[in-house]
């Protein structure tokens, strides 16, 4: 059986046990449906069987099965205990029902219709043993856009994950109860996987080197202890969901061969590398101008001039100064090798290429270079691009909406009264909160959409393609958001809003359109705060 069709076995072995609980909750209505006098002893009954079917349904994701299971529940709340459901709740009872017992036999009917959006993003699963720690993390990672799914026994994640793998898991040394189990379990989990699950561990008591040790050898990514607060997980829960999704190198491949010029591009397909190949030395300008390379690759020689020359002609442009250059050629000479590296190359490989080498070089020169990059243009507590770099951005991207006569705009944020919270909580709970709107913004913009820290507490953010009227909504709607997400300080909750100004591109420089939106956001401070205006004249 291919691990494809397994896996279809697992997810109707795991949607059975779904509409079998779908049935549980129908069957328990049915009863107090027939003889009302029985509505008050099976109220509890019901309520439990609910409850159970909005748990497997959320962790199996079968979001109508969960949606009508919460309905119950909802509407349960108002159905006092030791008496039968009134007047208005027993039609509308009957209603969530109905919609139950359609969603269970649509199940059945089409099995295979329904499923493919049953399964989205790929979720995060804990298992902490804590209810109410999980509860508040689910909860949490929900506003940042995370699917979360919490577990009461190893048995159950081992399953889950073989179903639907997770980015990452969130596991308590001593799950389960005895010294370590968490751990174990963790051991078990993973010799049924290729490649290992990255996992965060917590532990409240043990911190020897000796639990510390195992935690690592089986896929401990993080050890925490003593156990975090809710915040400082998610951000770990953070890095390793966008840790995961590196964008591809984009390497640009100058080779006069065409038959060698093929070959690399398919070589670096398949390593799910982006590249760009030209075979015209006199192309190289316009390549660096379109393509924006982060890593070079040069044949050494072509007609017309040497891979060193265009070396050259590449490092005299300031854009490029540091990318990296890889040179190709049959030269074996270790002397003429060493003079093309003394005139601005990285490496130099010898052909024929062993695409394994040729790969593990790119992916060395390509890490190296963006963490040079990135401490150049992003800010080190949130990750975002900084106040020059954004305005660099802004800049270009003014280049492209005047040239493709299309729309564009720019968005301040500065949070209210953010002095208040680092006087009351104190600097890093301060620094967690700019974090935290850091990651929502990310995670609710456009990957088209830049984002930056502008300064201490202001954001800035340039949306392309996007009119006035769009960018205000989305603003808002983030805005408004943000305000309901619980911003962790120990036992403590608290919340925060911001303010916001938008302006539209209206064929000003950078620096007057910044203006226009500092405006914006100035009369959003005026009127109260937790407001997004836009600018007019
Ligand atoms: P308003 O609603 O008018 O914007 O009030 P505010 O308190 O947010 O504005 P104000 O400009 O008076 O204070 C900004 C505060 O932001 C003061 C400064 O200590 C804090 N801040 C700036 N950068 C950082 C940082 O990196 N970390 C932390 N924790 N605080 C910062
Ligand atoms: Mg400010
Ligand atoms: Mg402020």
């Amino acid at each position: 059986m291919t691990e494809e069709s397994q896996k279809e076995k697992l997810r109707q072995h795991f949607a059975r046990r779904v509409t079998t609980q779908a049935r549980v909750v129908l069957d328990t209505w049915q009863k107090i449906h027939s003889d009302h006098t029985l509505a008050a002893d099976h109220r509890e009954e019901l309520a439990t069987a609910a409850d159970k079917l909005v748990r497997y349904a959320q962790r199996f994701e079968m979001a109508s099965h969960a949606d009508a299971g919460q309905q119950v529940l909802t509407l349960m709340a108002d159905w006092p205990a030791g008496e039968a459901p009134g007047e208005p709740l027993w039609p509308r009872l009957q209603e969530a029902m109905d919609q139950l017992g359609r969603c269970t036999l649509r199940r059945t009917d089409h099995q295979n219709s329904e499923a493919p959006q049953q399964y989205r993003r790929t979720p995060i699963y804990i298992a902490l043993g804590n209810d109410e720690m999980s509860s508040r993390l689910i909860r949490q990672l929900e506003f940042f856009g995370f699917r979360a799914s919490a577990f009461d026994n190893g048995d159950s994640l081992i399953e889950a994950c073989a179903l639907n793998k997770p980015e990452t898991i969130l596991m308590d040394v001593n799950f389960g109860g005895a010294a370590n189990a968490g751990i174990a379990t963790i051991e078990r989990l993973q010799a049924q996987h290729d490649t290992p699950i990255p996992i965060i561990y917590v532990s409240e008591e043990d911190g020897s080197i000796e639990t510390r040790l195992r935690a690592s050898r089986s896929g401990g990514e993080e050890f925490f202890h003593p156990a975090v607060d809710p915040g400082q997980l998610i951000e770990k829960i953070e890095t390793y969901t966008h840790g995961n999704a590196v964008e591809p190198y984009r390497v640009l491949v100058l080779d006069d061969s065409k038959a060698q010029a093929k070959y690399m591009e398919t070589v670096l397909k398949k390593a799910g590398m982006t590249s760009h190949i030209i075979t015209d030395p006199m192309q190289i300008i316009h390549a660096l101008d379109a393509f924006s390379p982060e890593i070079i690759i040069l044949d050494m020689y072509m007609p017309g001039c040497t891979g060193m020359e265009i070396a050259r002609v590449i490092r005299q442009q300031d854009r490029f100064h540091s990318v990296p250059i890889i040179y190709l050629s049959a030269e074996d000479d270790i002397s003429k090798q060493l003079h093309a590296m003394s005139l601005g190359g990285d490496d130099f490989l010898t052909k024929p290429i062993d695409p394994k080498h040729l790969i593990a070089t790119l992916h060395n020169r390509g890490r190296r270079a963006r963490s040079l990059l990135a401490l150049m243009i992003r800010d080190s507590l949130t990750g975002l691009y900084n106040h020059t770099h954004t305005l660099h951005l802004l800049e270009q991207e003014i280049v492209r909406a005047r040239k493709k006569d299309q729309p564009l705009c720019f968005a301040m944020i500065d949070i209210d009264y953010f002095k208040k919270v680092n006087d009351t909580f104190g600097h890093p709970i301060g620094d967690r909160v700019l974090r935290s709107l850091s990651m929502f913004l990310k995670q609710r913009l456009r990957k088209t959409d830049h984002i930056g820290r502008y300064g201490g507490e202001e954001f800035a953010i340039i949306l392309p393609g996007t009119r006035l009227s769009d960018a205000r909504n989305v603003l808002n709607e983030i805005r408004e958001r943000f305000s309901e997400l619980q911003q962790p300080a120990g036992d403590r909750e608290f919340k925060v809003t911001f303010s916001c100004g938008v302006a539209a591109w209206r064929g000003e420089s950078a620096q007057a359109l910044c203006e226009r939106a500092d405006r914006a956001l100035y009369v959003s401070k005026a009127q109260g705060r937790n407001c997004v205006n836009v600018a007019d004249g």
